[in-house]
């Protein structure tokens, strides 16, 4: 018989699983309790855009739109692409969805991300991104409220440690221009000496090439001249109002003027939260202002501020997180004691108590089971016990036994649970899934 070739996973994918899944559900989660803690709105955007969203936000030039977006054709011949990043989806919702009468707007997404590029240990072509935006706000308090936050995250994930806020400022539009032919000055003067990508950079965005990841760019790009020399009076003053926000929050920064972000669209604030712990994948959460955006798509002038972090980076920095643990193991022997086990299964878990029930094997077997997953109690039935009205609980810690009458074992499990707490069982998750290790336990 022709062997049959199993489909392989596509490149640059991920499938989330165990331990991996469990980090990842809890940057997720600790993200999902913070943004209400700020009192962001979650929004759920589509996977996939007309092209031109990100062409036209984004920048043709950047290295998202030239090199790295999945774009098709659809069926009928439209241009779609997977969306790269939250934010233009996000100016193109508030367009199309008219979202300006609830301005200043404050919005929370999370979800997968296209991007082709070379995978490697933290950089994959379908990655996950957990976002925060405020948009119709041109305060500095809003870039103030959003990196607060974004602190607060990577505090509540234990991993602020070792990561450093990096700010910069790109400015206002005044700013910029003035900037702009100071860069392009001392670039041209060194022509030569840059790469071949730069020197298109040169002509279309000379900004970009301080961003540059060629050795031969590097020491060029290092000798630029800084933006302050170029700042407006007022640009000069947002950016003060920020620091200053941040020094009141006490949320530490460090000024880094070389740092331009990858997208076109920021004007103001730019910033990354930067690892050493990654290697060259140290940014976890980078963002900045896009006042500019909103217009590029043909909307009226509007002022945004927002941020995206890598849910993988974030994931890999994290103390491995705790598994969850079931509250109950049903041990049922025998086909009324697998009834009367599922009654009791539904009834606890109608009350927000974790329960696990194994299919197969004898009363050993599934005692072994109850073991493997962590139950703190084993609840075991077979007909002797339901003859007399009463079934087996064993505290699988201490491995102590009693009897409870039927009539009132949900109560009595609830109480033995309730004084888990006191009994040094406080590393016990509130358990909702009996997974151990890296997979189910077999049964
Ligand atoms: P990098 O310089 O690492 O390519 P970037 O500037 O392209 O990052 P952003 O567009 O700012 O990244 O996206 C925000 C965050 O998303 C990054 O800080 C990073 O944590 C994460 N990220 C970006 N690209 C990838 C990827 N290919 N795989 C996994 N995470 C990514
Ligand atoms: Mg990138």
């Amino acid at each position: 018989m022709a062997r049959i070739e199993t489909p392989r996973r596509v490149r640059g994918t991920q499938d989330i699983f165990g331990e991996e899944q469990r980090r990842f559900a809890h940057v997720l989660d600790t993200f999902e309790r913070v943004r209400r803690l700020y009192c962001f709105q979650r929004v759920d955007l589509p996977v996939f855009e007309a092209t031109e969203v990100f062409a036209r936000s984004i920048g043709e030039t950047t290295d998202v739109v030239s090199k790295e977006m999945y774009t098709f054709p659809d069926r009928g011949g439209d241009s779609l692409t997977l969306r790269p990043e939250f934010t233009a989806g996000i100016a193109r919702a508030f367009l199309t969805e008219g979202w300006q009468q609830y301005a200043p707007l404050k919005l929370s997404t999370s979800g997968a991300v296209f991007r082709y590029e070379r995978p490697q240990k933290g950089r994959y072509r379908q990655f996950h991104q957990i976002d925060a935006e405020i948009l119709g706000a041109p305060e500095p308090a809003a870039d103030v409220e959003l990196l607060v936050m974004a602190d607060q995250v990577l505090r509540e994930l234990g991993i602020a440690d070792g990561v450093t806020l990096q700010l910069n400022t790109l400015g206002d539009a005044e700013t910029r221009e003035a900037w702009r032919a100071g860069l392009v000055a001392h670039f041209e003067a060194h022509r030569g000496e840059l790469s071949e990508d730069s020197l298109t950079r040169l002509d279309k965005n000379p900004m970009r090439i301080l961003d540059s990841k060629d050795p031969r760019d590097r020491p060029i790009a290092d000798a630029a001249p800084d933006i302050d020399a170029y700042l407006t009076h007022e640009a000069r003053a947002f950016f003060d109002a920020v620091t200053a926000g941040l020094d009141a929050a006490g949320v530490a920064w460090t000024r880094n003027a070389r740092l331009v972000r990858g997208l076109d669209y920021y004007r103001h604030t730019a910033f990354e939260f930067v690892t050493d712990r990654l290697g060259a994948q140290g940014t976890v959460l980078a963002g900045g202002r896009y006042d500019g955006l909103v217009e590029s798509l043909g909307g009226a002038p509007t002022a945004g501020v927002g941020w995206a972090a890598g849910v993988e980076r974030l994931s890999m920095l994290l103390e491995e997180p705790r598994v969850e643990r079931p509250d109950v193991s049903i041990v049922a022997i025998g086909t009324r004691a697998e009834h009367a086990g599922v009654k009791i299964a539904a009834e606890l878990r109608s009350g927000n108590t974790s329960c696990h029930m194994a299919y197969r094997g004898n009363m050993k077997r599934r005692l072994e089971i109850a073991s493997k997953v962590e139950a703190a109690f084993a609840v075991i039935i077979g007909d002797d016990e339901l003859d007399r009205n009463v079934a087996k609980v064993k505290n699988l810690r201490s491995g102590e036994q009693d009897e409870v009458q039927l009539f009132r074992l949900i109560d009595e499990l609830w109480a033995r649970l309730g004084e888990r707490d006191f009994e040094n069982f406080a590393d016990w998750g509130k358990g909702r899934i009996s997974f151990v290790g890296n997979g189910p336990v077999a049964e």
